[in-house]
């Protein structure tokens, strides 16, 4: 690991102008940072670290959703008894992720922003525009098992590894930030990440200095909500695949539908074409395999990863089964 400065700030406009420097970083529970300096993949200068910083609550809002701290583990939020009862599938895709210990650590914020698990963005001896931009991709041609199939460029085929990010979208959630100017933004979680183009290691809109402070939960929409993960072995892995899912059904047909996929892209992926496809459709197997061709349309493999088009229609297909409660 190179050598770094260190700063514990104690309020949030010395956290956000110190980290609008250059080779400035914020940590807080820094389950993926650290790991990535020890790497030297990250080499910031300095360290801001955040954790004293007033952001480790969940309150309710006027509008009757909640707001979770940036500061917030992932534990204490999935086991607050509110995210539990009115955002189940959210406590779902927390307790999905990694391991006890780590989601004891790992906050809210950083959970959003934790980079690609692509195998050669951390194998420094193969290019990588993500890590060293203009290098090239070694996924491409390479192991791309793990990457992504859904709006992927030729400079970079990255999937997003949150299992939370992918239920929070289904939630149409609101990222709170505060710039080191002091100007607050709401940003739709769905708009946080940029298409990789040819530009992979700019990964969201966020500018220098800008502080997540809070993710906003409008309040739950009707319908049951699931959310399912297929992965490699049963805990402490990445999702091959994920969905996110509410379904409110009446009269056997569908009235709405909010689907998200993790593992499949640069970000969480809402899927329009399958929500559309599901809306007024009757419950049944084959209207959801209908969604699930719906949803994969535009979905391209690399060779290692073509699995994942079909694997992601079954497990869209199942986790609708269970939300509906087909038996
Ligand atoms: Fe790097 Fe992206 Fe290619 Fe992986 S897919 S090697 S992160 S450029």
């Amino acid at each position: 690991m190179k050598p770094f400065r260190y700063h514990r700030a104690s309020d949030i406009a010395s956290a956000c102008a110190s980290a609008a420097k250059p080779a400035v970083k914020f940590i807080a529970g820094g389950t993926n940072l650290v790991d990535l300096m020890k790497l030297q993949i990250e080499a910031p200068a300095q360290l801001v670290d955040i954790t004293r910083l007033p952001l480790n609550g969940i309150e309710e809002t006027a509008e009757g959703g909640l707001r979770i701290g940036a500061l917030v583990t992932n534990s204490a939020a999935a086991i607050d008894m509110r995210v539990r009862r009115r955002y189940p599938l959210l406590a779902q895709a927390i307790l999905a992720g990694a391991s006890t210990q780590l989601r004891n650590k790992a906050t809210t914020g950083g959970n959003l922003l934790q980079r690609t698990r692509c195998a050669y963005f951390y194998d420094a001896t193969k290019p990588c525009n993500k890590r060293v931009p203009g290098s090239g991709c070694a996924a491409l041609e390479g192991i791309n098992r793990m990457n992504a199939v859904l709006g992927v460029s030729d400079d970079c085929i990255a999937a997003h590894p949150s299992d939370m990010a992918v239920a929070m979208t289904t939630l149409d959630a609101r990222v709170e930030t505060i710039t080191p100017e002091g100007s607050a933004r709401t940003i739709p979680i769905d708009s946080l990440y940029r298409a990789p183009d040819n530009t992979p290691h700019i990964e969201t809109v966020l500018t220098p200095g800008e502080l997540i402070t809070s993710v906003l939960l409008p309040p739950p929409p009707s319908g049951r909500q699931v959310y399912r993960k297929v992965r490699d072995r049963a805990s402490f892995a990445f999702a091959l695949v994920s969905v996110a899912a509410i379904l409110d059904v009446a009269d056997n047909r569908v009235r709405a539908a909010r689907i998200a996929f993790g593992g499949l892209s640069y970000k969480p992926w809402r899927s329009a074409e399958a929500e559309a496809a599901l809306v007024g459709a009757e419950v049944t197997r084959a209207s959801f395999n209908v969604a699930g061709v719906a949803a994969l349309r535009n979905a391209r493999g690399y060779g290692h990863n073509d699995f994942k088009i079909p694997l992601a229609r079954r497990t869209l297909r199942a986790t609708l089964v269970q939300a509906a409660g087909i038996t």
